[in-house]
């Protein structure tokens, strides 16, 4: 197992990929399963900003939506009741909810469930917001990915560039800001450093560098030497 932490656009969708296909390890995307459900509540009219006004905040009809959501990670792609829903996933729409779903703790317990589901059949890159911290605490490998707040708004433009949707940097980073505030601060998992993880600023770094850094990280590790000093070590 290796689990990679980091906020969002510090490239770990995108190096946790390539890292994995190196290795010959499965790939888990977790942000694309906690999208894929906020998704699923939008398309059910129950995201919390469409539920304010219920007494209960909407908690009954979300859990409602939340137990008919058959979700299936499948070669990289996500089904949900049998419907790939990839490519509605990394949309401002569903980016604008995400963080406000992935806070209800009854989400998390169901996605940490399948998270070690996937994780039991064979060795894998995982990456999200809570790797390392709450759902693989004794991963092999624990890594965390930053990078500076401008970079990482830069990055995320250039992939709604390949949506075919131009988005103000500015707008993005503030964005991006807001959703790294309420990742770190919820109470359930939230977005933070794993004390034995080996932190990389990846900024200014290409991703074949971040790559070969990882790659290096894993299989120089024979696992005759203390790991967590190795990494110490390796973050100064
Ligand atoms: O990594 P990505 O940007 O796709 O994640 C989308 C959102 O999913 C994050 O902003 C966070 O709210 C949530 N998430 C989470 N825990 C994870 C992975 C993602 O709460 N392990």
């Amino acid at each position: 197992m290796v689990a990679i932490d980091g906020p969002s656009g510090a490239g770990k969708s995108t190096i946790a990929r390539l890292l994995a296909q190196r290795l010959g390890f499965a790939y888990l995307d977790t942000g694309a399963m906690y999208r894929a459900i906020t998704w699923h509540f939008l398309e059910n009219g129950v995201a919390p900003a469409e539920c304010a006004g219920d007494p209960d905040g909407g908690r009954e009809r979300m859990q409602k939506a939340l137990a008919a959501a058959g979700l299936q990670i499948d070669a990289g792609r996500i089904l949900l009741n049998g419907r790939d829903v990839t490519s509605h996933l990394r949309t401002r729409e569903v980016e604008s909810q995400v963080s406000a779903v992935s806070a209800l703790p009854f989400v998390r317990a169901r996605m940490r469930d399948l998270q070690r589901q996937v994780a039991a059949h064979g060795p894998v890159v995982a990456e999200g917001r809570d790797m390392g911290s709450v759902v693989f605490p004794r991963a092999r490998w624990k890594v965390y990915l930053d990078a500076a707040p401008a970079e990482r708004a830069r990055r995320r433009c250039q992939d709604f560039a390949r949506q075919g949707r131009a988005v103000s940097e500015q707008d993005v980073l503030e964005e991006i800001l807001v959703r790294d505030r309420l990742d770190s601060t919820r109470s359930d998992g939230p977005l933070k450093q794993a004390e034995d993880s080996l932190y990389v600023d990846t900024t200014g770094m290409t991703t074949g560098d971040v790559v070969e850094r990882l790659l290096r990280l894993v299989r120089g590790d024979h696992g005759d030497h203390d790991d967590h000093d190795d990494r110490a070590e390796e973050a100064r």
